[in-house]
């Protein structure tokens, strides 16, 4: 076994991989780009190496930069993960010549399954089954054309060193193709280096399921089950899970002999994965993978087995650690991809900072592969992946009910995710039903996009409740340090001069004010909301959670607070508001230090202002350009605005002080 291995990946693979080479006493070398050397994948290895500038041509790409990493640290083979250099047969060689071991399959097998009409013609001969179609090497329009009107419409037009969708388009009709096949070579050259193409009969309603394969260097090879992955975007994988569900026994063993026998025709060493189509009880080889797969959890979880350590053993030259015999799947276990995207904003990456990040805890049922921590950055650069969450229960239905009291549990403050997105599926009477399909998102968007709702009571007595206690907790805080603790001055429990013990505060709804009276009573706080009266009190835990009681109905949720924004978590729901209240809208200010932030990130368009200069309370200071709109930053009050930071043109994270100010002055 490898005493040191370079791990040639970041994200939650990195973490992953390293994690079992923790477990098995092999030492690991990271490598980084400038975007991520403070990357949790850095700080869970044991070494690491910087790789370049943060795009990953520049970094993670650098199969030369790697390979010197490799050298300088003394790493006897390298993990390449998936994506970056995980298919590339170059690098693949690279290595060997390097006297490096590649923890993957040879470039000859990389270099057979990388072209999807040459891995075709090989499964042909190996006879394992095909979606009917074209994969020639003759590419001419009118060669195409007669293929396509022989397969029969509609028709898939495909990449055939495509991957992640690109390269893809359906055609419905004859008079479609040209421009399909035009489009299609445009986009194949462009991505891919290579525009041939390959054309399939379009299956209309099929599932994907794979298998995954492992071969070892003395020609043993097995699967590990399939899983299922026909809950899609845009051809991309959202949910996956094994065992497939509703799949007949005998199509099971009969595409696990298929995903052994392709493995086998190319003499396959490492893990690979066996696409498959699936419609009318058939189903067809569509690709292979010849890398780890991003879903490779599912089947830990209903194997017993780490997949990794299986890598590591078969490239150092160990049988096997199981015969297909010993391999017996246990329960049902299904992955959720969660990711820093906004679904009601065509799904477009959220950059920018994790501000609060909690997982659902990890056990026996529930595993987080991630590669972020609260505070970290989702950047521009990468995949905005937060994390894999994977559930695991004795049946399907069981697993389910975990997912989704895990995708509840999960808090993520500060970028959009696809959390909510999840959920609405993992709820849906389909899903539970197991009626799973490459168009099951689309044929159930009307359910899958849960409309904001406003603030209902309850909400805005948990805002409520969270202000006052942590104004309490301030008050006993600052009463602490002024030397006089029992100072009737510091007191918060509406204690005043006169006998008007109530206050009024108003918190912002999407613009929308909403009204919360406080009465203080010695049992707590009566809330008078728009619905009728709550008796509410609770405390601020040492998580800096909420432990609320309302109306004697007592739990724990998440208030996060930024200045006067508040975004409340509770049950699977997010709802931000604005506390609209005079006094803390001055006191916060005055606690803000006299810095102006940005509300996102985003780019400087313009600056209005410099060092030293006098201004009127809103005037426009600064204009940031960000999602395709301007914001303009203005002054909060006459003063003088002392430094600058920024510049036009300039590129700002969310929450970068802008400029300082200082209030006051004539
Ligand atoms: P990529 O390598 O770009 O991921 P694949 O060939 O693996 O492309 O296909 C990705 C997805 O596209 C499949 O899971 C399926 O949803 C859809 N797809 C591929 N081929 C067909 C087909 N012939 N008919 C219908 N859908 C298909």
């Amino acid at each position: 076994m490898f005493s040191t291995i370079l791990i040639a990946n970041r994200g939650e693979i990195a973490c992953r991989v390293a994690r079992t080479c923790r477990r098995m006493g092999i030492k690991t070398v990271a490598v980084y780009s400038d975007a991520d050397a403070a990357a949790m994948h850095v700080a869970l290895c044991d070494e690491a190496v910087r790789l370049g500038p943060p795009p990953a041509r520049e970094s993670y790409l650098r199969g030369d930069a790697i390979l010197e990493a490799a050298h300088r640290t003394g790493a006897e083979a390298i993990h390449p993960g998936y994506g970056f250099l995980s298919e590339n047969a170059g690098f693949a060689r690279a290595c060997a010549e390097a006297g490096i071991v590649f923890i993957g399959p040879t470039p000859e097998a990389i270099e057979a399954m990388g072209s999807k009409s040459e891995s075709k013609r090989l499964m042909e001969r190996a006879g394992v089954p095909l979606v009917p179609g074209y994969h020639g090497a003759e590419q001419s329009m009118e060669a195409l054309r007669a293929a396509a009107a022989e397969i029969g419409y509609p028709v898939l037009v495909k990449a055939s060193a495509g991957g992640g969708g690109k390269g893809m388009r359906v055609v419905a009709t004859p008079d479609a193709l040209d421009a399909a096949i035009e489009g299609a070579r445009r986009e194949a050259a462009n991505a891919f280096g290579d525009e041939t193409l390959l054309i399939e009969k379009y299956l209309d309603a099929p599932r994907h399921v794979e298998m995954q394969v492992f071969g070892d260097t003395h020609g043993t090879v097995v699967h590990l089950f399939e899983r299922d992955c026909s809950i899609q975007r845009r051809h991309q994988k959202v949910l996956e899970e094994a065992p497939a569900p509703n799949l007949p026994a005998e199509t099971r063993t009969a595409m696990g002999a298929a995903g052994v026998a392709a493995a086998k025709a190319i003499g396959y060493v490492g893990a690979g994965t066996v696409e498959f189509l699936y419609q009318d009880g058939a189903f067809y080889f569509i690709e292979m993978n010849t890398r780890l797969q991003v879903e490779h959890p599912v089947t830990e979880m209903i194997s017993g087995q780490d997949l990794v350590e299986w890598q590591l053993r078969v490239a150092a030259g160990q049988p096997l650690p199981l015969s297909q015999e010993a391999l017996v799947p246990t329960g049902h276990a299904i992955e959720a991809r969660v990711y820093a995207e906004d679904p009601a904003n065509e799904f477009l990456p959220s950059i920018g900072l994790l501000r609060h990040l909690r997982p659902p805890a990890e056990g026996p049922h529930v595993r987080v592969d991630t590669g972020v921590r609260e505070g970290d950055r989702v950047s521009m650069h990468y995949d905005p992946m937060i994390a894999k969450l994977v559930v695991w229960d004795s049946d399907r239905a069981a697993a389910l009910r975990r997912l989704r009291g895990a995708l509840e549990a999960y808090q993520v403050v500060g970028v959009a995710t696809n959390l909510a997105f999840l959920a609405s599926i993992a709820a849906h009477p389909a899903f539970a039903a197991g009626e799973v399909g490459t168009g099951f998102i689309e044929a159930h968007t009307p359910d899958l996009f849960p409309e904001a709702v406003p603030a209902d009571d309850g909400v805005l007595a948990l805002a409520a409740l969270d202000v006052l206690l942590r104004r309490q907790d301030d008050a006993a805080a600052a009463a602490a340090r002024s030397g006089d603790p029992f100072s009737p001055w510091h007191a918060t429990n509406g204690w005043r001069l006169n006998d008007d013990n109530y206050q009024r505060m108003v918190f912002l709804d999407d613009g929308a004010a909403r009204g919360v009276t406080v009465h203080y009573r010695p049992e707590g706080y009566r809330l008078d909301l728009p619905g009728g009266s709550v008796m509410a009190r609770g405390e601020i835990d040492a998580d800096g959670a909420l432990i609320c009681d309302i109306d004697g109905f007592r739990r724990r949720v998440a208030v996060v607070r930024q200045g006067l924004d508040l975004v409340i978590l509770d049950r699977g729901r997010q709802h931000r508001l604005t506390l609209d209240d005079p006094a803390t809208r001055a006191a916060e200010g005055d606690q803000g230090g006299g810095g102006l932030v940005a509300p996102m990130p985003g780019k400087i368009g313009r600056v209005f202002v410099e060092a030293g200069q006098v201004v009127e309370k809103g005037a426009a200071l600064v204009i940031l350009e960000a999602m395709k709109m301007e914001h303009t930053i203005v002054a909060p009050e006459h003063g003088t605005v002392t430094v600058v930071h920024f510049a036009t043109g300039d590129q700002v994270d969310d929450g970068a002080a802008l400029l300082e100010f200082e209030p006051g002055g004539e």
